[in-house]
Parts: C-alpha cells; sequence; structure tokens
C-alpha cells in the first residue's frame, strides 16, 4: 500500500538570480496546474507554502472559486483538484500538518534544476516510497529554486530532471508533473485518504 504523499509549493524561502533569499508571488497557474498533476497522480494534499497573509488569500479565494464557487458549475473538476490545496505560512507548517493527520513526519524529498551530491534517483525514491509506511513530502521551488536552508531539513534531494541537457529550464509545473510520473506513474493509486 503506497504512503499518503503531499507536495508542496515553496514561495519563500528561495533564491532569486542573485542567489539572495527571497519571497516570490502565488502564480495562479502553479495553484492550478500543479493541483491537477498531484489529483491525478492521487498526492493526498498540496500545500502552496508562503509567509504573505494575503497571497495566501488569493489561494483561498482561487480554490473556493472552483470548489462550490462560480468556477464549480464551469468547469466541476476542477473543484476536485483545487480541494487538496493548503495554504500554509511556512515548510514547517506543512510538515506539521502532515505530522497531524498521518501521527508521523513526513519523509521530506527537496527538489532541483542543479545536480547535487547525494542525490537520490527517481527509481530509487519510488522504491523507498512504496516501501514505506511514511507520509512523503515533496518540496518544488519558485524563482531561481529553493534555498539552502530547505536542503538542509530534507530528508533526500531528488535527481535533477534532464540534468545534462544543454538547457534546463523547466518551469514548475512541468517538473513537477514529470516527477509525479516517473514516481508514481502506472502504479496502483495512492491513498487518497488524508
Ligand atoms: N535553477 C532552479 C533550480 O535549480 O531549482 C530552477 C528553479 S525552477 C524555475 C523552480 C522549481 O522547479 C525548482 O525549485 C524545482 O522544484 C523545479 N524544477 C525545475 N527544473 C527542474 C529539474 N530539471 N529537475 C527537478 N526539478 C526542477
Amino acid at each position: 500500500m503506497m504512503p499518503s504523499v503531499y507536495c508542496a509549493l515553496v514561495h519563500y524561502p528561495v533564491v532569486d538570480r542573485t542567489g539572495e533569499v527571497v519571497t516570490t508571488a502565488v502564480t495562479n497557474l502553479d495553484v492550478h496546474d500543479i493541483a491537477r498533476s498531484a489529483r491525478t497522480y492521487g498526492l493526498s494534499g498540496y500545500f502552496v507554502v508562503t509567509p504573505i497573509e494575503a497571497q495566501r488569500r488569493i489561494v483561498s479565494r482561487i480554490r473556493s472559486h472552483f470548489d462550490g464557487g462560480k468556477g464549480a458549475r464551469r468547469v466541476p473538476k476542477r473543484g476536485e483538484a483545487l480541494r487538496l490545496v493548503e495554504e500554509v505560512e511556512s515548510l514547517e507548517a506543512a510538515c506539521a500538518h502532515v505530522e497531524r493527520t498521518h501521527s508521523a513526519e513526513p519523509t521530506v524529498y527537496a527538489t532541483t534544476a542543479r545536480r547535487q551530491p547525494g542525490m537520490v534517483s527517481f527509481e530509487d525514491a519510488r522504491a523507498r516510497i512504496a516501501s514505506n509506511d511514511r507520509p512523503v513530502l515533496i518540496v518544488l521551488g519558485t524563482g531561481h529554486g529553493l534555498a539552502d536552508s530547505v536542503y538542509a531539513v530534507a530528508h533526500h534531494v531528488l535527481e535533477s530532471i534532464q540534468a545534462n541537457a544543454d538547457y534546463n529550464h523547466l518551469s514548475v509545473r512541468a517538473a513537477a508533473a514529470i516527477m509525479f510520473d516517473r514516481l508514481f506513474g502506472d502504479s496502483e493509486a495512492l491513498a487518497l485518504g488524508k
């Protein structure tokens, strides 16, 4: 039985092109597209992480528009995906939410486009996840990637997609879908229960 898997899209702490730690703005498309991928691959939840309360309100409005609001009638299936979305102020809050739900801390997998020492392959991660009943949290970045402080708390760093390519600038939406497929594609549906 696969464990419950969550993903988190982090808007702080991430780095800008100079390597400075910044806070990025929530993008409507990221909320929708990653929610649709998460629902498709049977994830149990999708945390949108931002310390800015006004940005968390935007996420809440996006969800409610499609989950019971006007959008629900126009695009009923979208609400099913957006119901996975939970806006939280920090990555720690996301981990605490998973721990409260499952009485176990999640195994945290950070992600990056840049090759790092000790990365875990998708194949290895898929096997580890399938053979363990601990919940899992896959952490995605924005801007120019996750800040070092995120890697410091992650249990693993997932291998980069196309690390050897001469052009490696996937959107986080595309990267999330590819990762989910490599980790969970064509396996029995993940536990949907929270
Ligand atoms: N240079 C940044 C980095 O190395 O992560 C790219 C940032 S990208 C715009 C935002 C996020 O998308 C990354 O934090 C990561 O979660 C994901 N991402 C983008 N390209 C990826 C790749 N080739 N492999 C794995 N994740 C990727």
